[in-house]
C-alpha cells in the first residue's frame, strides 16, 4: 500500500524497509554545488532517496494495513490523521476513538456514526458539534444530551425531538416509527432535522474553552489567531489540523501537534517537534532543522530528506558542526543572492516555504482541493502539479438499485459483492467489520462510496476562511467563517451564551 501511485516515477519503500536500519539517507549524500541553485539540488535528492509509502509510525499500528497519517491504533480501516483508534473506518482528524464510522473530527468517542466534530460521545449518530452526549441521533451543538433527535443547542436534556419535550414512552414510541434501519428513512428526516437547526441561532464559532482566538472548530486553545481544526493551542497563529495536545508558538503551521512547538511555516510535523522551518513530514524528536521533508529522530538539518537519526547534516551529507554551521551560512546567502526560479518566473529566497513544483503530490491529490477546489489549468498556472493517472477500479457487481435499503436486507452475502456508488457511480465495497457496526447501529449499509461520504462530510463544514459580519441579535461586527450571504442565523458570544447555554 502507498500513497504513491504506481506510474509515479519514484523509488518507493514500504514502512517496514524505510524504517529499518538496513539503510539510511547518507547513502545518497550530496555534495553542495556552489554554481546551482540549493532547492534544484535539493529537488534531485528528493528525488533520489526511497520515499516511504506511507506516512504512518508502522510499528504502532495493528491490522491497519490501509491507513495514513496515522498511528497508535487498531483494527481501523481508511482512516486519515488519526491516533489511539481502535476499530474504526473511513473517517479523518481522530484522537482516541473507538467502533466508530464516517466521521470528521471525533475525539474519545465510542460508537459514532456519520458525526462531524464531535468529543466524548457514545451512540451518537449523523450529528455535529456535541460532547458528552449518548443515544443521539441528528442533532447538532448538544452538550450532556442523551435519547435526543433532530434537536439543537440544547445543554443536559433527555428525551427531546426537535427541542420539545416527550416522555420516555412517547419517545421510544417516535424513535420506532422514525426508523432508522432504512435509508429512505434516514434521507428524509435528514432534511427535516436541517430545516428545524436552520431556524435557531448558530454561534460565530465551533468551539469551547477557547480565551482569546479567532478562526473555527477551535477548542482549548489561548491567544491564538486564524487558527481552524485545532485543539490545545497558545500563542500561535495560521494554522490548520492540529490533532493532539499541545502546541506552542507555532505560525503558518499544519499539524499535528502532539507536543509541537516553535514551528514555522512547516506541515504534517509533529510528537516531540521542536523549531522546524520551511519542513514538511518530519517526526518524530526533530529538532532545529530547515527544508527538511521526511526526515525522523534528527537534530541541526538542513535540506535533507528520507533520512533518520542524523545530526549536523546537508543535503544528506553528515558535517561536524563548525563545517555544519559554515555551509548552511553559505547556502543561505547563496540562496539569496541566486535563488531558485520556479517555471512561472518566481524566486524562492531563503524564508519560503519549498516551491510547489518540489511536491511529490498533485494538487488535485491533496486537501487543497477539498478546501479550494480549482480547475487543471488554474494548478497549471500557479505551478501546481496534477495528476492524471485513473485508479482502475473493478466493475460492480451490485447496482445502486440492488443496494438493500434496510439494514435488515443486508446479509453477509453483500461482503463479496462491489457495489455501485449511487452517486458518482464508481465501485466501493462493504467490510465485516463496518456490516458489524451497522448492525449494532442499526443504520443501513451506505449507498455511496467513501469518497462521497467524505464530500458530503466536508460540504457541512463552514471553510478555511474569516468574514465580517453582523451579530443577527445585537448587531455587534463578529469575524467568523460563516460567509455574509449564508442563510445561517449567526450570533455573537454573548447573545448565544444569553440565550442557549
Ligand atoms: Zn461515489
Ligand atoms: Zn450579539
Amino acid at each position: 500500500m502507498s500513497m504513491y501511485p504506481e506510474d509515479k516515477d519514484l523509488v518507493v519503500y514500504c514502512p517496514e524497509c524505510w524504517w529499518s536500519s538496513k539503510w539510511n539517507g547518507d547513502d545518497y549524500a550530496m555534495d553542495y554545488d556552489l554554481s546551482r541553485p540549493f532547492l534544484e539540488q535539493f529537488r534531485e535528492l528528493i528525488k533520489k532517496t526511497p520515499q516511504v509509502g506511507l506516512a504512518t509510525s508502522h510499528t504502532t499500528l495493528v491490522n491497519s494495513d490501509y491507513v495514513n497519517d496515522a498511528a497508535y491504533s487498531k483494527d481501523c480501516y481508511l482512516i486519515f490523521w488519526a491516533d489511539y483508534c481502535d476499530n474504526v473506518m473511513y473517517s479523518s482528524l481522530l484522537a482516541n476513538d473507538k467502533d466508530s464510522a464516517d466521521c470528521h473530527i471525533l475525539e474519545e468517542s465510542e460508537l459514532c456514526y456519520g458525526n462531524l466534530n464531535c468529543q466524548k460521545c457514545y451512540r451518537v449518530f449523523f450529528s455535529e458539534d456535541c460532547q458528552n452526549c449518548e443515544n443521539v441521533y441528528f442533532s447538532k451543538n448538544c452538550i450532556g444530551c442523551s435519547n435526543v433527535i433532530g434537536c439543537i443547542n440544547l445543554r443536559n436534556q433527555k428525551y427531546m425531538i426537535e427541542n420539545t419535550q416527550y416522555t420516555r414512552e412517547d419517545y421510544e414510541q417516535k424513535l420506532r416509527e422514525l426508523d432508522f434501519s432504512s435509508r429512505k428513512n434516514i434521507e428524509n428526516y435528514k432534511k427535516c432535522a436541517c430545516a428545524f437547526w436552520a431556524t435557531q441561532p448558530h454561534k460565530y464559532m465551533h468551539g469551547y474553552q477557547n480565551k482569546n482566538v479567532t478562526g473555527d472548530y477551535v477548542r482549548e486553545s489561548k491567544n491564538s489567531f486564524d487558527m481552524y481544526q485545532v485543539v490545545a493551542a497558545e500563542d500561535c497563529k495560521h494554522c490548520i489540523h492540529i490533532s493532539l495536545p499541545a502546541t506552542k508558538d507555532a505560525h503558518d503551521y499544519s499539524g499535528w501537534g502532539n507536543n509541537a512547538e516553535l514551528m514555522w511555516d512547516s506541515a504534517i510535523c509533529g510528537e516531540n517537534v521542536r523549531n522546524l522551518r520551511f519542513c514538511y513530514n518530519c517526526f518524530p524528536n526533530c529538532s532545529d532543522m530547515e527544508y527538511c521533508v521526511h526526515t525522523s529522530s534528527s537534530h541541526d538539518m538542513f535540506g535533507c530528506t528520507n533520512i533518520k537519526q542524523q545530526q549536523y547534516c546537508i543535503l544528506n551529507k553528515p558535517y561536524s558542526k563548525e563545517e555544519f554551521e559554515r555551509l548552511r551560512a553559505q547556502i543561505v546567502e547563496d540562496m539569496n543572492a541566486h535563488p531558485y526560479v520556479d517555471a512561472q518566473g518566481r524566486a524562492y529566497l531563503y524564508g519560503e516555504f519549498m516551491p510547489p513544483d518540489l511536491s511529490l503530490f498533485g494538487y488535485n491529490e491533496s486537501r487543497a482541493q477539498d478546501y479550494f477546489p480549482i480547475t487543471e489549468d488554474i494548478a497549471q498556472m500557479r505551478g501546481y502539479h496534477w495528476y492524471h493517472g485513473k485508479v482502475e477500479r473493478p466493475a460492480p457487481t451490485m447496482k445502486r438499485e440492488a443496494i438493500p435499503d434496510r439494514i435488515q436486507e443486508a446479509s453477509n452475502d453483500i461482503l463479496k459483492e462491489i457495489l455501485e456508488c449511487s452517486s458518482c457511480g464508481r465501485s466501493y465495497k462493504i467490510i465485516s467489520n463496518e456490516l458489524e457496526l451497522l448492525r449494532r447501529f442499526e443504520l443501513p449499509v451506505p449507498n455511496k462510496c467513501p469518497d462521497c461520504r467524505h464530500k458530503e462530510r466536508w460540504a457541512r463544514m463552514t471553510p478555511p476562511l474569516l468574514w465580517k459580519r453582523m451579530c443577527a441579535k445585537c448587531g455587534k461586527d463578529i469575524q467568523t467563517s460563516y460567509a455574509p450571504e449564508r442563510p445561517e442565523i449567526v450570533y455573537c458570544e454573548q447573545c448565544f451564551q444569553a440565550e442557549v447555554a
